[in-house]
């Protein structure tokens, strides 16, 4: 195939979100509300199929912030100190006031959309910690993508194009190149406005790990760091950058996730429960462990 075979796209749009993961899904959503108003047009890119794309392509099984506000439970000072003692200081008060003060009302959308989220007996969400709601979050992506598809429509989502970087004006983002990865197509959008979100950056450091344990990580791998290249190309202003997430390693876990977590958790929370089903085929000791995990974490996907 020669290049010159590829056709090439134009697409020209008022605002780009580029990235289709949680962030750009939110962001489509608050956007198109504006642009409602205003008669213009949002579009939005993603390398993958939105439904399942990003970190939360496999669901999840916790919310890991939400305030509380609304109940009492804890005032936006609370979590600006909580996260600065976290970071050891290292961190950008008023940006995290900024987010703390957004993520309520961000997940009672969430919930509004047909995310189920656990509830005690007088209806108040369980947490697990301080800042974590309990989910059954199998879905999650799909519900919040299905509500990024009804605000900016469906004609306006392009899936499985690649994008590789910026299309600038001078100085100016004026837009997004990338390709298809299904067809033997290069796209230009255009756009008076570009978002950028496509996810974080795994395997910036190379692991400790060894031999087999070398390739794997806790982060999805195919974020590999396109909104880094993507804005320090376009000349943007990069912040917080100093903070690293590194998750422990041991043995076959990687913490704080994964389906070892979940299990010495489920242990935690349901030492008390006595066991009557097991799954053919299995031992007393593991049917047990898991008719625990099923009752308590009705929920497959990981946290
Ligand atoms: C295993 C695991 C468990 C987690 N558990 C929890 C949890 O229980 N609770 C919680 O609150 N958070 C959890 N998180 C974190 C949460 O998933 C992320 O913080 C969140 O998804 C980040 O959203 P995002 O939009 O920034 O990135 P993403 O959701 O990853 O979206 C990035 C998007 O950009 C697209 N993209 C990337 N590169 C390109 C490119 N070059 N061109 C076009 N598109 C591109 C990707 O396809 C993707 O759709 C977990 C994450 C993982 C990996």
């Amino acid at each position: 195939m020669k290049v010159a075979d590829f056709e090439t796209v134009e697409v020209r749009t008022d605002l780009l979100i580029v990235g289709g993961g949680m962030a750009a899904c939110g962001a489509a959503v608050e956007a198109a509300y504006w642009a409602k108003k205003h008669n213009l047009t949002v579009t939005l890119v993603d390398k993958a199929a939105v439904d399942r794309s990003g970190a939360v392509a496999m669901g999840l099984s916790a919310i890991n912030q939400y305030v509380g506000l609304k109940d009492g439970e804890n005032t936006l000072e609370d979590y600006v100190r909580y996260v600065k003692n976290d970071l050891m200081g290292i961190t950008r008060e008023d940006l995290v006031a900024n987010i703390a003060r957004h993520v309520d009302s961000s997940v009672h959308l969430f919930e509004k959309w047909g995310l189920p989220i656990w509830t005690d007996e007088e209806g108040k969400y369980v947490h697990e910690g301080r800042w974590q709601l309990m989910i059954n979050g199998e879905s999650y992506k799909v519900v919040v993508a299905e509500a990024a598809k009804n605000a900016i429509g469906l004609d306006n989502i392009y899936e499985r194009i690649f994008i590789v970087g910026p299309l600038m004006e001078g100085n100016r983002c004026a837009g997004a190149i990338g390709f298809s990865v299904r067809e033997n197509k290069f796209y230009v959008f255009k756009a008076k406005a570009t978002l950028v979100a496509m996810g974080g950056a795994v395997h910036v450091f190379k692991p400790r790990s060894s031999g087999e344990g070398l390739g794997r990580a806790w982060y999805p791998p195919w974020n590999s760091g396109s909104s880094a290249y993507f804005t320090i190309q376009a000349g943007a202003e990069m912040t917080c950058q100093e903070v690293r997430f590194i998750p422990v390693r041991f043995k076959d876990a990687y913490g704080p996730v994964g389906a070892w977590f979940l299990l010495f958790k489920s242990r935690r929370r349901t030492h008390s429960v006595r066991t009557t089903w097991r799954p053919a085929g299995l031992s007393w000791r593991t049917g047990s462990l898991m008719e625990r995990s099923n009752r308590f974490r009705p929920t497959s996907a990981i946290t």
